[in-house]
């Protein structure tokens, strides 16, 4: 599918409609649709901006190729003056005060933002049920869970409510709804976008990142929000990826890599496995040389990453006490002001993860489980090094299993775990990595190197071709 931004804009430049129509049309279907894939639509604020690109088209002036375009944003991105709910009751009337670098890097190149996305309380979960706005659906099946955390920005892009949506990755929370609901979803190094404005919830590997129905869409809005920003030190200075540098055919004997024991492991679905099978005999016969590698399995990754996610997560949400954000809960004593607010605030999947990460993080235990996790964490690091020496690209599936109905994870939080176990291992490593919707029921995810986010889009258009 080419680009649908590309396409929009020829239609507005043309005149062929408005961007007070488009924008609108976008509004009416979010408001009609029964997804819970929003927290709120914006309509004032998205017509405003509407009117302003009409009157310069009406002018004659060219306008920019992301002018006018409506987008989504995940609703853990601050947009000065919208609310910015977390999904969570504590910052359900919460009004950013200032907006995101990478959402204000489309603003000023005219996007629009039409809506607040639902998505798991603070990024916590793997459906999008853990939420107050309630569950959101599936787009193929209204039975099913659209994924998390970036449920409802997946669904929206699905339904073409938004043209592309800004989702948040921290361990696979773009990759695995985008999987879910078949579009593309890519989570750039480390590094590669600001993280500032964007609410932390492991700071050490929270990444912003595109969701969109084509690659070139996703090319385009990754070039738009990358780059150094001086409000967040991890953020690197990067070249935006031309279409020169993106083809649609690897080269013979391109070596492309897998891990074993994801494939080999009990855990992975019949159905998944097979078509993974097939994938790499076709990729083989195009004159791929695949290469099986050797990793951790898939229990140890989501340990590791649960263990730090928590420690991370506890200690950025202890500034969520009433006394700065959100309401506040009468007490008797400072301490049970704190405690009374964060228990009828927090649900109970992050308070769950809060007490987890500050025992983590606790004398005594801390030895034995963070720092071990780091030691594992750099273990995994050197890993991915070491594989990049043999490998050009490593292909998993997305998930283990297929989508689950809706339900399913509120009753069992450890299966919801292990269903992280193919996205966590590539975020501790803080590599670039993609979401094709292409052989496998939720994808296929194609990693790099660091820093090497343009093989990637290189690598998708060949899978598109000969899958
Ligand atoms: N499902 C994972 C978790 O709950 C990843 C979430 C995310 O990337 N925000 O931690």
């Amino acid at each position: 599918m080419a680009s649908t931004i590309q396409a929009l804009h020829n239609k507005l430049q043309n005149k062929e409609i408005s961007c007070t129509d488009l924008v609108q049309q976008k509004l009416t279907q979010l408001k009609e649709s029964n997804y819970n894939s929003e927290t709120t639509i914006l309509d004032e604020y998205a017509l405003d901006l509407a009117k302003k690109v009409d009157s310069k088209i009406a002018n004659g002036e060219n306008i920019g190729l992301l002018e006018g375009i409506p987008f989504g944003v995940k609703d853990v991105y601050l947009l000065q003056g919208t609310y910015s709910s977390a999904g969570s009751d504590f910052l359900k009337k919460y009004k950013s005060p200032y907006t995101a670098t990478a959402i204000q890097k489309l603003l000023d190149a005219g996007a629009i933002p039409v809506v607040k996305e639902n998505c798991d309380s603070f990024g916590h979960g793997s459906s999008s049920e853990n939420t107050v706005f309630g569950a959101v659906k599936n787009a193929l099946d209204a039975n099913k869970v659209a994924g998390g955390s970036s449920g409802g920005s997946a669904v929206n892009v699905a339904k073409d409510f938004t043209t592309f949506s800004i989702g948040g990755d921290t361990g696979g929370s773009i990759r695995q709804p985008a999987g879910y609901n078949k579009v593309y979803g890519l989570k750039p190094t480390y590094g590669r976008i600001s993280r500032y404005g964007l609410m932390a919830y492991a700071s050490s590997t929270d990444c912003v990142g595109p969701i969109a129905q084509s690659l070139e869409d996703i090319q385009l809005v990754l070039n738009v929000m990358s780059g150094k920003d001086y409000r967040d030190q991890t953020s690197y200075a990067s070249k935006a990826i031309s279409n020169e540098t993106v083809t649609n055919t690897l080269p013979k004997g391109t070596k492309i890599g897998y891990y074993k024991n994801f494939i080999e492991s009990d855990a992975l679905a019949p159905s998944i496995k097979a078509n993974f099978e097939t994938m790499l005999a076709t990729l083989k016969n195009e004159g791929m040389e695949i290469v099986p590698l050797d990793f951790f399995d898939g229990n140890m990754l989501v340990s590791t990453y649960y263990a730090l996610a928590m420690a991370e997560t506890a200690s950025n949400l202890a500034r969520l006490d009433g006394t700065n954000y959100g309401p506040r809960a009468e007490g008797n004593s400072l301490k049970e002001i704190y405690s009374v607010t964060r228990s009828e605030n927090f649900t109970e999947e992050t308070q769950r993860r809060i007490v987890g990460g500050n025992q983590v993080l606790s004398q005594g235990h801390s030895e034995e489980i963070y720092n071990k996790a780091q030691e594992l964490r750099g273990q995994i690091s050197h890993h991915f090094n070491e594989n990049f020496k043999k490998v050009d690209i490593v292909l998993s599936p997305v998930t283990p299993n297929p989508v689950p109905e809706i339900g399913n994870n509120l009753k069992d939080p450890m299966t919801m775990y292990l269903s992280d176990a193919y996205t966590v291992g590539f975020s501790l490593g803080g590599l670039p990595t993609l979401t094709a919707p292409l052989a496998l029921e939720t994808g296929v995810q194609i990693t790099a190197a660091k820093k090497q986010d343009a093989i990637l889009f290189t690598c998708a258009n060949f899978l598109k071709q000969v899958l």
